[in-house]
């Protein structure tokens, strides 16, 4: 039987659907602007976040990239929750890309408060560097597929623009936020300079991200450092149509990927090893302990997946089980009876 995966939404597979959207999508070349597939991509994501301008990038971390590479200048300091992505997941690149300093600020699940964003910025003082930067993570992948309230980033943009500080939201996830609040993807980007977003997680497409922004200047330097950076690419529509068919056809059925993350968690719950948080279950993710573990968690892990079931451990005790596109409600049933059987023991 093949393997029930919760290790993340990235492993899901094209749809037959979606791969017939591709063989049949209009290409062109990219770097010429000439692709009408990527173009039409760009032209929805930009119209669904509420912005003016969007760019095709092969991934989401070459999209945090160039967000942090326009929006600052070698030596200024980037503010972020201490388990980002951008700080743990892409090998130090603001650093090596941008010159950036990272100020890392620990927080329970990821998401700044705004009193913790206040005190980070820097005075404006001879001896201090610039904050030249604020990068917010929505939903928190670390943070357990955490949810930022619109007030709280709200309030970190009021003491952003009062400092002529820019921010970049980090929105790989932002549609399961969308779907999980019914609050629009406009409403969250209306705060931000650049925001990101994949389409090869929960949306299901095999690769590509895209960066939207009210600003030409920041678009047309946006596209600059793509080209610099490697990601320009040619008959990038086949990748595009993908991304066409998830926006059109995966963001509402996300409701079920929250939906067997609460199934997952309750029926978790019910084992007496296990320690997981309800409430904290608010999208895709699925965070859990197992405090008193008569093993190591690889042992763990190689007892699940001899099952049939793959998780990650992102701590001593901590697992992280991920759902999506393929994994159905029976499979978390058939998951659920392998963690009871494995952690019982
Ligand atoms: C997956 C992810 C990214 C981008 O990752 P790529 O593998 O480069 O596409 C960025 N931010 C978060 C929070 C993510 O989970």
């Amino acid at each position: 039987m093949t393997p029930i995966d919760l290790r993340s939404d990235t492993v899901t597979k094209p749809t037959p659907a979606m791969r017939e959207a591709m063989a049949q999508a209009p290409v062109g070349d990219d770097v010429y602007g000439e692709d009408p597939t990527v173009n039409a991509l760009q032209e929805k994501a930009a119209a669904l976040l509420g912005k003016s301008f969007a760019l095709f990038v092969p991934s989401g971390t070459m999209a945090n990239q160039l967000s942090v590479r326009v929006l600052t200048k070698p030596g200024d300091e980037v503010i972020l929750d201490s388990r980002s992505h951008i700080v743990r997941y892409e090998q130090g690149a603001a650093a090596a890309l941008s010159g950036v300093q990272l100020f890392t600020i620990p927080t329970e699940r990821g998401l700044l408060a705004p009193e913790q964003v206040q005190a980070a910025i820097r005075p404006k003082d001879p001896h201090t560097l610039p904050t030249g930067l604020i990068c917010l993570e929505n939903t928190h992948n670390a943070g357990g597929g955490s949810i930022y309230s619109l007030t709280a980033i709200e309030r970190i943009h009021t003491l952003a623009r009062s400092q002529g500080i820019p921010m970049h939201l980090d929105g790989a996830r932002l549609f399961n936020a969308v779907v999980a609040t019914g609050i629009s993807a406009a409403a969250y980007a209306q705060y931000f300079d650049t925001v990101s977003f994949c389409l090869s997680k929960g949306l299901g497409a095999p690769a590509g991200s895209l960066i939207v922004t009210n600003h030409e200047e920041l678009s047309l330097r946006l596209r600059r450092y793509r080209r610099m950076y490697g990601g320009a690419m040619r008959q990038a529509g086949i990748l595009a149509a993908a991304g066409l068919y998830a926006l059109d056809h995966h963001i509402v059925r996300l409701k079920e990927d929250h939906d067997n993350a609460i199934r997952l968690a309750r029926a978790l719950r019910s084992l007496p090893a296990v320690k997981v948080d309800l409430g904290r279950t608010e999208t895709n993710i699925v965070l859990f302990d197992v405090p008193q573990q008569s093993r190591p968690a690889s042992e763990i892990l190689g007892a699940l997946r001899e099952k049939g079931v793959l998780i990650n451990a992102v701590g001593p005790t901590t697992y992280r089980a991920v759902t999506h596109l393929d994994v159905s409600a029976d499979d978390i049933d058939r998951a659920a009876e392998v963690f009871s059987a494995v952690l019982a023991t």
